[in-house]
């Protein structure tokens, strides 16, 4: 024994246990030989001794064992051909030369499946799912709250998209701090292409389609515009004229329907 090692956890304190045991059984192996007439019985004493101690290390190793690999629910230890598949003599050899390195604080540290971060602060952390099998991740507190976050954004991120008043906010902020990017410019034409699609689908009438799209090529010019955003916005509002156009065509023609159908009813 080095002296320098660090006795830390259980299988560490069982290694140590078995290298003591290995130094007694070789002591009380030489003490057992008999020699010359007068020991007898502390020859015999010694080859109980070593007895017990070869008994002694068994049981730690068999401890070991049991330890490394857990028990079913009967109780009963597992074997290594239960957990491993493959070549399962190296892959136990494996795991248990792992297990016997020297224990330190470290062992307590996880890395984080996100970010990499290697922590105590990283925790194996429980995602149940409705329709799935639940799923496990390793995460560091800022992570698992990313990615709860994101879970419970995805809704809001969907009516962002009948909603685009907060994507065009986040536009009109981007405004002077720094040129618009080109992602930026393009969210802000599919969310006015959204809307409008959205609206189109609409169960209203045209008149009132027409109406909801002038309201909001209103909010459009009110929150992102005037600050020299320009050719983007331009093409956005461009895009809303059409279907303000195509819409107001198409309710002309309901409209003096109604005119000429309600006098009749
Ligand atoms: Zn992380």
């Amino acid at each position: 024994m080095t002296g320098k090692k660090l006795i830390h956890g259980y299988l560490d304190r069982l290694r140590e246990n078995l290298e003591t045991l290995d130094e007694q059984i070789v002591y009380a192996r030489k003490m057992s030989k008999p020699k010359g007439k007068g020991d007898k019985s502390a020859t015999l004493q010694w080859a109980k001794t070593l007895r017990d101690l070869v008994e002694l290390r068994n049981t730690t190793l068999l401890n070991i064992k049991t330890h490394l690999l857990g028990r079913d629910e009967t109780g009963s230890p597992n074997e290594p051909s239960d957990i491993w598949d493959g070549n399962d003599e190296v892959e136990f050899e494996r795991h248990l030369r792992d297990q016997l390195r020297p224990w330190t604080l470290d062992r307590l540290k996880l890395e984080c499946e996100d970010c990499g971060k290697v922590s105590e602060e990283v925790s194996t952390r429980h995602f149940p799912h409705e329709y799935e099998a639940d799923e496990y991740f390793d995460l560091c507190g800022r992570c698992y709250e990313k990615r709860t976050t994101k879970d419970t954004d995805e809704p809001e991120e969907g009516s962002e998209a009948s909603d685009p008043v907060s994507v065009l906010k986040e536009f009109a902020d981007t405004q002077g701090k720094r040129n618009v990017s080109s992602t930026m410019s393009k969210a802000v034409t599919d969310t006015i292409r959204n809307t409008i699609k959205v609206i189109a689908l609409d169960e209203r009438s045209s008149a009132e389609k027409v109406k909801m799209l002038e309201d909001f090529k209103a909010k459009v010019s009110r929150t992102a515009g005037g600050q020299g955003s320009g050719e983007i916005l331009e093409s956005g509002l461009a895009l809303l004229d059409k279907e303000i156009e195509r819409l107001q065509r198409e309710a002309e023609p309901r409209k003096s329907q109604d005119a000429d159908g309600k006098p009749a009813t």
